[in-house]
This record gives C-alpha cells, sequence and structure tokens, in this order.
C-alpha cells in the first residue's frame, strides 16, 4: 500500500462470523451485538445486523469492528424478535460497505437477508446467467449471488426447496444464516467446510459461527449444524426444525479452524478446540521433540501447542520448562503504518516483545501455528537471537502450507507462500532457525479424531474438496452445471 500502511506482513485471516437468533418476546437486535462481539475474531472489516418485526427489516450495516459500527440508539432502532448478524473481512468483493453483510433484497414475496462465511468458487457463472435473466446486482461479492438466487427459487418454491434449488446450484464453502421475512435459518455446505452451531437460550434458539458466541448469551450448545442440512428456528422462538438436504459420504471441515481461526474456548464438530490444539502440542512433541531448556509460544494461537508440547516432554521426564517469554501488543491493528522497508522489517517488534529473561542464554522452542510467508518467523528468530537465545528451534503444529485457500480464508498467493517451492530445509535456512519441523498431516487428522477424507487440506497438499479452475481435486467432485434453473429440486 502507497501510504506506507502495510497489512500484516504474515500469517492468515478469517473471513467471516455469522450469527443469527429467533426469540420468544424480546428484541434480537442485542443478543446479535452480543454474539458478534464474541465472533469479532473472525472479521473486523464491517459489521452488521438485520432484524425484522413481523412486518418490516431493519438494518444496520457499518464498516469497521462492532464497537465502532453501532451505538446504543442503532441498538436499539432495530425492533423484531428475530434476526441475523455478520461481522466481515472481505473475501470475495471489494473492501467497500457494498460488500459488508447481512445483505438483504427485497423481492415479490418478501424479503431476505443473508450472512455468509465461505466463499463460493462458482459465484461468477451464477451471476452472469441471473444478470442475463435481468437481476441488477449492486457488489461484486458471492453473498449477493446467493441472495439473488434464493429469491429468484423463492418464487416458485416454498423455501425448504427453494434452499435446496440454490444449494444445488452453488459450489464451495458457506455457512449461512438467513432471515426470510421474520424466519430465521442456518444451513451448512454439504462439506461442511466452515463451522455453524446451534444452541438454546433462555427465550429463544440462536445459530452461530462459534459455540463461543452461545456462551456469551448464557445459552447451551445444542450441537452442530451436519454439512448439508438446514436449520428453521421457529418464528415464536420455542423450537426448530431440521432438513437434511444433502447427505455427502466425505465432509471437508477447514483443519484450520481448530488450528488457528476459532476461539480455544469455542467447540467445532464435537471437540473444544483448547483440547484439539493441546493434543497437536502433544503431537509435535512425539514427531519431533528437541532438547531445549524452554519452550514459548508465539502468542495467541501457540500458547495451547505450547503447553501440550511440554506437557508431554516433562511426561517423558524432560527438564523443559514452559514459559510465556513473548509478549503481544493487543492493540496492534490489522494494518499499521510503516513508511520504509527497514521499518516495515522490524513489524515484529511492534507485534511482540521479548522477555529477556527467560530467553538469554539459554536454548528455546517456539511454537506457533503456521508459517505462512515466513517474514514473521525471519524477524523473530533475530530477535530471540538479539535478546540472547543461544540456539532458536521452531515447532509448527500444522504442516506446511503449499497453496492457496479458495475457502474464504485470506491467506497469501502461492509465489509468496514460502513453503509453496521450498524444502523444510530450505526453509529452515531462510529464517535462520536452529532446527524446525511440521506437524504431519496424518497427526493433524489423529488430534481431530477425523479421517483425511473428511478433512479440507487443500493449502497443505494443494487438492481440493471443490472442483477449483485450474486446481486438483481430492475427491470425486463436479462443480454443478448452471442452466438448469427451470428443474424443480427433488423432493
Ligand atoms: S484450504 Fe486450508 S484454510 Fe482453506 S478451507 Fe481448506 S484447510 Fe481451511
Amino acid at each position: 500500500m502507497s501510504d506506507g500502511r502495510v497489512a500484516n506482513p504474515d500469517g492468515m485471516t478469517e473471513k467471516c462470523g455469522v450469527v443469527g437468533v429467533s426469540l420468544r418476546d424480546r428484541a434480537a437486535a442485542r443478543p446479535l451485538y452480543y454474539s458478534l462481539y464474541a465472533l469479532q475474531h473472525r472479521g473486523q472489516e464491517s459489521a452488521g445486523i438485520i432484524t425484522h418485526d413481523g412486518f418490516q427489516q431493519h438494518s444496520h450495516v457499518e464498516m469497521g469492528l462492532v464497537g465502532d459500527a453501532f451505538d446504543q440508539s442503532d441498538v436499539e432502532d432495530l425492533n423484531g424478535a428475530a434476526g441475523i448478524g455478520h461481522v466481515r473481512y472481505p473475501t470475495a468483493g471489494s473492501v467497500d460497505s457494498s460488500c459488508a453483510q447481512p445483505f438483504s433484497v427485497s423481492f415479490k414475496s418478501g424479503s431476505l437477508g443473508l450472512s455468509h462465511n465461505g466463499n463460493l468458487v462458482n459465484a461468477d457463472e451464477i451471476r452472469d446467467e441471473l444478470a442475463g435473466m435481468g437481476h441488477a446486482f449492486t457488489s461484486d461479492g458471492d453473498t449477493e449471488v446467493i441472495a439473488h438466487d434464493l429469491a429468484r427459487n423463492l418464487l416458485d418454491e416454498d423455501l425448504v426447496r427453494a434452499v435446496k434449488r440454490t444449494m444445488g446450484r452453488i459450489h464451495g464453502s458457506y455457512s449461512l444464516t438467513i432471515m426470510h421475512d421474520d424466519t430465521v435459518l442456518g444451513v451448512r455446505d454439504p462439506e461442511g467446510n466452515r463451522p455453524l452451531c446451534i444452541g438454546e437460550l433462555e427465550d429463544g434458539y440462536i445459530l452461530a459461527s462459534e459455540s463461543a458466541a452461545i456462551d456469551t448469551l448464557d445459552g447451551e450448545l445444542v450441537r452442530d449444524v451436519k454439512p448439508g442440512e438446514l436449520v428453521v428456528l421457529h418464528e415464536d422462538g420455542t423450537g426448530f426444525d431440521t432438513y437434511q438436504l444433502f447427505d455427502r459420504d466425505d465432509t471437508a471441515h477447514c483443519f484450520f479452524e481448530h488450528v488457528y481461526f476459532a476461539r480455544p474456548d469455542s467447540v467445532i464438530d464435537d471437540k473444544l478446540v483448547y483440547e484439539v490444539r493441546r493434543e497437536l502440542g502433544r503431537q509435535l512433541w512425539e514427531e519431533s521433540g528437541v532438547e531445549s531448556d524452554v519452550v514459548m509460544p508465539v502468542p495467541d494461537s501457540g500458547r495451547a501447542f505450547a503447553s501440550g508440547y511440554a506437557e508431554a516432554a516433562q511426561e517423558e521426564g524432560e527438564d523443559l520448562e514452559f514459559a510465556e517469554g513473548l509478549m503481544k501488543n493487543r492493540y496492534v491493528g490489522r494494518t499499521f503504518i510503516m513508511p520504509t522497508q527497514d521499518e516495515r522489517e522490524r513489524a515484529v517488534r511492534l507485534k511482540l516483545n521479548p522477555i529477556k529473561s527467560t530467553i538469554e542464554g539459554k536454548t528455546v522452542t517456539i511454537i506457533d501455528d503456521s508459517i505462512v510467508r515466513g517474514t514473521t518467523s525471519t524477524q523473530l528468530i533475530q530477535l530471540l537471537k538479539d535478546v540472547g537465545a543461544e540456539e532458536v528451534h521452531v515447532r509448527i503444529g500444522a504442516p506446511q502450507i503449499i497453496a492457496p485457500c479458495y475457502m474464504g480464508i485470506d491467506m497469501a498467493t502461492r509465489e509468496e507462500l514460502i513453503a509453496s517451492d521450498r524444502s523444510t530445509e530450505e526453509i529452515r535456512d531462510e529464517i535462520q532457525a536452529d532446527s524446525l519441523s511440521y506437524l504431519s498431516i496424518d497427526a493433524v487428522a489423529e488430534a481431530l479424531a477425523a479421517s483425511r477424507g473428511d478433512l479440507c487440506l487443500g493449502c497443505v497438499t494443494g487438492e481440493y474438496p471443490y472442483d477449483i479452475e485450474g486446481e486438483d481435486t481430492d475427491r470425486d467432485v463436479t462443480r454443478p452445471v448452471i442452466d438448469d434453473i427451470s428443474q424443480p429440486a427433488d423432493d
């Protein structure tokens, strides 16, 4: 960026968080607002809520963090006991308010609101077809494509069949909360790539990307929405109906949700994220433990890995100290202003500061969740050596990222990924570590108690669970043919 504003030089960014509630006789806006706070880590670019009071929709969608996007009166003006919300970091579509969500559209038989987490890989084909039929699009985002397709299907079909028909046409990753008039529903794509769960509140039900949002409202997690399932919340907040619209043999859960994106206190697909990360840390010790004086996490997500790693080492009698040797500045946002290259190279100092006494004169193992471009790792190792580390060993709680993500994670291009064309030894040499090891794919599958075939491993194998132009697939999958809009959905 020309003004010296640089994006987080390393790392990955989750794209979105979605939520929907249907309550008995309380306004939905405030619980939605608190839920969005709980999901803020999933998107910081824009925040929005749409409610419905039984007669009309009310909407407030703004750029910025939840706390900046809403003031007291904005929340109070959102009438109605049903609503959906969204926090967004853009994936498909440009970075402006035209792509902020929830997306809303009015059509002949009512109103629709949509919140989307994920990314479609055939949105352009559907947009072209719908545009040819006279649909006017106001953004280049894929959520508007889903909204128009669903609105069109709702002209001919009931809600469930209309959703099924749209799901039969869109291809890619999606967890959606949808509001059709005052009915709130949730859908997870047939591969279950992104998370979505159902919770019970004192006076209604909630659908949310992560269970941490349910906890925030003192609710109880009921269960995950199943891949290919549609959940329709009752308008009176008394329960929900479910429809298994698609049933695939294999799923494609994004394993990075557990490794990095989700909050450690969330339960996703029946597993507490914190426990999975600790188990990944234990596996890391089993596979590539290295003798050192101290093991320390790269905060924040490295913390649970490092504690599992240290625990496994100590169980084997190793004299390995677990220490928090790197302090994170929590107030550094996603981008920061650094006019010169020299300053940019020192960006890590802005985010992380070492505690010298835990490092000086010691052999140190640092545990991180991933290496994307390698920039941060290089700077961090230099920093640790500058404050007196004798040796710096690096252990990564995930396999090498060799290929980009097309399913809604802002990662990097293939050319930017340090592991796309280098061996582990070449990367070790480049980042100047004394040793470097990654976790194996099998260890990840074991920690998640899943088979490889039930996970999306696209970014670590280069083979994807969806039919993506120019890329290989890891299963028998083809994108839908987009010329059958006149065909009714099967029962
Ligand atoms: S490619 Fe990687 S980051 Fe993207 S969905 Fe698959 S596992 Fe997750």
